[in-house]
């Protein structure tokens, strides 16, 4: 594996309380700046960023296992990115693809359509965020297939604009009073092996979604169903294999576009370059956001040509999309992670933390499930003895590894998981520290129930 320079010490420095005196006076200066609605999971202010760190405003040195919600993979400052944005912004900084278009987006697409899984003929189209890929796949949907349901799964979640909203499946915080939800959204049953009747394979738990689709609202009614091939905000949820090749045959058979929303997933950061790739699984459209770009905005989805194509000149894009300074950055991210083998990087960091988790769910009883793959791993915390979600232990967990000096983020539609997203060139042992700490504040705080 190739050796990494970084630029920032990689190492956990801790110098004041966390929050320390200057993110606290931030925080209060952003009371009455920034919208209360607004949420940060970790209450410090970034200064620098580098590798595995973040450095805070107060020179605490935090090791990052969140990487911004799984975006830099390579790193939140990779030289090589930080040069092409550079001298992308020197020239232009935008015309807009749909006025004065650039090879940069073109470029892009090639290698999406390229890197994606399937070797037919492919189009992209690059967007700003992850929900606005969402958006425009279902619209191109809709619009090819000339129908209107779309299936989403529960514990699901694909954005907060007012369509994906509909797709996501968790209320508090994201939905809550925010209605009327965009029409014609059907949810139905995922594969969680942890929480799924003991037994139950990926066929049957597909099958059980397909007869309530077919019972429901009828295959031919159906434009799309929607699907994270790892349920990412949802609590890492690997569907039990079988569940994802058997959605998208039956999507296949019935004329159902079959979009793998792999915003989260995508780039490398499952072991593989996307994660239905684990399954052999080819998406109809693939909708790809946060990793691509090494921390700049862009947003893309590739599909098949016909369904790309079907769609009149104009119908889709936006002003910045593609923006050009976020194209160097996604060419220049792609070029690093290949350099890198960041899947190979991913699949590494699996094989040093899985047990790890296993070794410490024996010991503190509060685990009730250890999954993921590559560099998307997660605990589940329950209550000792049962599968009772224990959100308040989680939050307890985070909380208590923040004041060591590692940033850890939760999830799941119970909140009761705590999710491991480092950035995929983190060192073996800054990475060995940051589980050090988990493990003891899991200790610690298991201990004193
Ligand atoms: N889909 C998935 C699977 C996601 O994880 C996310 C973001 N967490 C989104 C869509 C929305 O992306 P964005 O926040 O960039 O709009």
């Amino acid at each position: 594996m190739i050796a990494i320079d970084h630029r920032l010490a990689q190492q956990r420095t801790i110098v004041t309380a966390l929050p320390g005196p200057r993110s606290t006076a931030l925080a209060d200066r952003r009371k009455g700046a920034v919208a209360a609605g607004v949420g940060s999971s970790v209450p410090v202010y970034a200064a620098d960023a580098d590798g595995g760190v973040i450095v805070d405003v107060d020179g605490n040195s935090l090791i990052d296992l969140g990487s911004g919600i799984a975006v830099t993979s390579v790193g939140a400052s990779h030289p090589a990115v930080a040069a092409a944005v550079a001298e992308q912004a020197a020239r232009f900084t935008h015309t807009c693809f749909m006025v004065t278009p650039y090879e940069g987006y073109v470029q892009v697409a090639e290698e999406l359509n390229a890197l994606t899984p399937g070797d037919h003929e492919k189009r992209t189209v690059l967007f700003n965020s992850g929900a606005e890929a969402v958006e425009n796949a279902i619209k191109v949907a809709r619009l090819a297939t000339g129908r209107t349901a779309v299936v989403a799964f529960d514990h699901a979640y694909h954005g907060r604009t007012n369509l994906t909203m509909a797709l996501t499946a968790k209320s508090m915080p994201y939905k809550t009073n925010f209605g009327p939800f965009a029409p014609e959204i059907y949810r139905m049953p995922t594969s969680y092996p942890y929480r799924d009747e003991a037994g139950l394979t990926g066929a049957q738990a597909a099958q059980r979604a397909i007869a309530r689709i077919e019972a429901q609202l009828g295959a031919a009614s159906v434009a799309a169903l929607i699907i994270e091939p790892i349920q990412g905000e949802g609590g890492f949820i690997v569907p039990a294999p079988g569940f994802l090749p058997a959605l998208a045959q039956w999507a296949r058979s019935n004329g159902i576009v079959f979009i793998a929303d792999e915003v989260q997933t995508g780039f490398a950061r499952t072991g593989a370059w996307f994660a239905c790739e684990h399954e052999g699984v080819v998406p109809d459209i693939i909708t790809m956001a946060k990793g691509i770009a090494g921390g700049m905005p862009l947003a893309a989805i590739t599909g098949r040509a016909e369904l790309l194509d079907a769609v009149h000149p104009g119908g889709l894009g936006g002003t910045y999309g593609g923006n050009p300074v976020a194209c160097a950055a996604a060419l220049a991210t792609l070029s690093v992670m290949r350099e890198l083998d960041l899947p190979a990087r991913a699949r590494a960091i699996e094989s040093a933390v899985v047990p790890r988790l296993r070794a410490l769910a024996d010991e503190v009883g509060v685990i009730g499930d250890v999954r993921g793959r590559g560099g998307m791993l997660a605990i589940e915390i329950v209550r000792p003895g049962s599968a009772e979600p224990d959100p308040v232990l989680t939050k307890a967990v985070a909380a208590q590894a923040l004041a060591a000096g590692v940033v850890l983020l939760t999830c799941g539609t119970n909140g009761n998981v705590i999710r491991l997203l480092p950035p995929l060139v983190i060192g073996a042992d800054l990475l060995a520290d940051g589980i050090d700490v988990l493990a003891d504040a899991l200790r610690r705080l298991t201990e004193a129930d």
